[in-house]
């Protein structure tokens, strides 16, 4: 049996300037919890990162990234390099959004090489997989569910898998305003979970953190948190204002 410690992320998406983004960490850093109790991350655009680094003096927030490439270095103007977000000492950055699969083309493949590069800079990703109400209401979801999490996972070791973070996140819900329901949310965290156990082993997946995410906000976040295989929320909407962050966090 092992501790899952909760996380409460935010992905502030294309959201916030450089002094935004300061006057955001300043505020919050001394007022979240303590990391070994409940874990807080803000995802934010590269440019925002050092700046946030660098303001977050409590040293409670996680600085993510949204994204980054799949190699180190090299001929791939604007990219962002997974080794450069190790150096200034991130520990988590989001793969495969699901706007990053709609408007960035990123395909299962690429999502995969993301995951391996990740690792291979000794950060973790926060693999997100999405949902359509289309493949909801044809039952087609959980098959679709599944082949994401499998491909996302190809050729990741069990070492590296006990250390993910796979955010649940039904399209429908995501900047919708309407999120799942209590049950569905922790339908799909299970079904996550099992896919998990079924490629590695029960030990691995019960050491793994399922988030939800999808119109997340400071009323739902305790309903979703109280769910056996919720362990945190993937907030987008809710994690701009320093107030609504700061509840979500607070959620106990
Ligand atoms: C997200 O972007 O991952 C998200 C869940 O957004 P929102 O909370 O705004 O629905």
């Amino acid at each position: 049996y092992s501790v899952r410690i909760p996380l409460i992320a935010g992905n502030w998406k294309m959201n916030k300037t450089v002094t935004e983004a300061v006057t955001f960490t300043k505020q919050v850093t001394d007022q979240l919890p303590d990391p070994s109790e409940v874990e807080t991350a803000i995802a934010a655009p590269a440019i925002l990162l050092q700046p946030m680094i660098d303001a977050n003096s409590g040293g409670r927030l996680q600085v993510a990234a949204e994204n980054c490439y799949y190699e180190n270095e090299g001929a791939y103007t604007g990219e962002t390099s997974p080794m450069a977000l190790k150096d200034m000492g991130l520990h988590y950055v989001i793969i495969g959004h699901s706007e990053r699969r709609r408007y960035f083309n990123e395909t299962d493949d690429i999502i995969n090489r993301k995951v391996h590069a990740v690792y291979n800079n000794a950060m973790v990703p926060i693999l997100c997989c999405d949902e359509t109400m289309g493949r909801r209401e044809s039952g087609e979801h959980v098959h679709w569910v599944v082949s994401q999490v499998t491909a996302a996972l190809k050729g990741i070791s069990d070492d590296e898998a006990k250390k993910l973070v796979i955010a649940y996140e039904p399209s429908w819900a995501i900047g919708s305003g309407k999120s799942a329901s209590f049950d569905q949310a922790e339908e799909g965290c299970y079904l996550i979970r099992q896919t998990v156990a079924d490629l590695y082993s029960d030990e691995i997946a019960n050491q793994v953190r399922v988030l939800y995410g999808g119109s997340v906000n400071p009323d739902n976040v305790k309903g979703l948190m109280a769910k056996d295989n919720i362990d945190g929320v993937l907030a987008g909407g809710a994690s701009l204002k320093e107030e609504t962050f700061l509840q979500l966090t607070q959620y106990k």
